[in-house]
């Protein structure tokens, strides 16, 4: 079946005691037992919930994947995926990630002995340069966050394989609409469904989607016993927002598009990163493995962190806002707002300069969007 109809059919069936065609909110902590012996059913919501159960196999479906796990933030998916570690492992990451995971790396990992180098840059080499004996896992954000990086998936996963690494990539910039790492090699993908996935900017989650059974095991003990799981409603947004991805990934690529042109040709822009570019370094390897490039793009200010301000504040639809892939756009400094945790020797280190504009396209009309850019943007080279 595709994709389409996976997330609006497969795993969400009518509600056998009403027809009710959405699957209810299950509201309850707890469920009434049949008997003290334990008869397979929904025992405790931290453990399981309909709801949440229905989400699982959605998210699982999407990114064909065997098992769907979900969690109460992106965040708190990141922290299950990585917990498969152990004190003395050690983990090879992009350098250019999410500034949260980041801090997942440096302030909880390393204090429980597990280790993080982080590779030069974005091609497989300069990952595999960064493997040691004791690497565990190598984690991928692919497109990066901020500076919109592709990391070449099936060569990753290939390698990974031979050296029984596990590959886990973080593909919230992209949706499964766009890219399924499961397909080309990884064993587990983690969003943040805060974004595109919710799709309407109202909840905070996440999810882990995997093939391999003792992976899962381990993650879904890590869900149950830490609880860091989201309620039967937020479950139920993220559901409904799974049911027009494939509708809204394309417009919000089609306005990413129709603005990287606009940006390019623009003076008072010194570069435009966006994959769907043939300017992007990996234009043709983001072709290769993504059936299409998202709603996320970052350009570079000829005039540094003045111009960044001057744009910022004189936009009226963009919003200034952390977040990214809901229906209305939002703009953004990584080195002010999303890369906060680090200093600026670090994020200098990452390529991270002080005028890059991290912009989530939304779903309004591309020349409304374009006329507000083009007005913030005069003066501003
Ligand atoms: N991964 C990426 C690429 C992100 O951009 C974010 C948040 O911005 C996260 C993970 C963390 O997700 P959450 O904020 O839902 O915890």
């Amino acid at each position: 079946m595709h994709f389409e109809t996976l997330a609006i059919h497969d795993a969400q069936a009518p509600d056998p005691h009403t027809g009710s065609v959405t699957v209810p909110v299950y509201q309850t902590s707890t469920f009434a037992r049949s008997g003290l012996e334990y008869d397979g059913g929904f025992v405790y919501s931290r453990i399981g919930n309909p709801t949440r159960q229905a989400l699982e196999a959605t998210l699982a479906l999407l990114d064909n994947g065997r098992y769907g796990l979900a969690f109460a933030s992106g965040a708190a998916a990141t922290m299950a995926a990585l917990h498969v570690l152990k004190p003395g492992d050690h983990v090879v990451s992009g350098i250019d990630i999410y500034g949260g995971t980041y801090r997942i790396f440096k302030e909880l990992l390393a204090p429980m002995g597990i280790t993080t180098s982080y590779a030069g840059g974005s091609t497989t080499e300069s990952y595999v340069e960064a493997v040691r004996p004791e690497t565990k896992l190598i984690w991928v954000e692919s497109p990066s966050n901020p500076l919109m990086r592709i990391a070449d998936i099936r060569a990753l996963a290939a390698f990974s394989k031979e050296r029984g690494i596990i590959l886990a990539v973080d593909s919230t910039f992209a949706s499964p609409y766009f890219l399924r790492p499961l397909d080309l090699g990884a064993d587990m993908v983690i969003h943040s469904t805060t974004k595109y996935l919710g799709g309407h900017s109202d909840i905070i989650g996440g999810a882990v989607i995997m093939n391999d059974d003792a992976l899962h095991q381990s993650v879904k003990t890590y869900q149950a016993a830490a609880g860091a799981v989201p309620a039967p409603w937020d479950c139920w947004l993220v559901m409904r927002g799974l049911k027009t991805l494939k509708v809204r990934m394309k417009e919000h690529e089609a306005n990413a598009m129709h603005l990287a042109r606009f940006l390019e040709s623009h003076p008072a822009v010194a570069k435009v990163l966006y994959p769907g570019l043939s300017s992007h370094p990996q234009h043709i390897l983001a072709k290769s493995q993504m059936s299409g490039f998202g709603g996320m793009l970052t350009i570079e200010m000829k005039g540094g962190m003045e111009a960044v301000r001057k744009l910022i504040s004189g936009v009226k639809l963009f919003l200034l806002a952390d977040s990214l892939g809901g229906v209305e756009s939002l703009i953004a400094s990584p080195a002010r707002m999303t890369l906060w945790a680090l200093s600026p020797e670090e994020r200098m280190k990452r390529g991270c300069s002080e005028g890059l504009v991290r912009i989530s396209v939304g779903l309004e009309h591309p020349d409304d969007l374009q006329a507000d850019l083009e007005q913030a943007i005069e003066g501003c080279g």
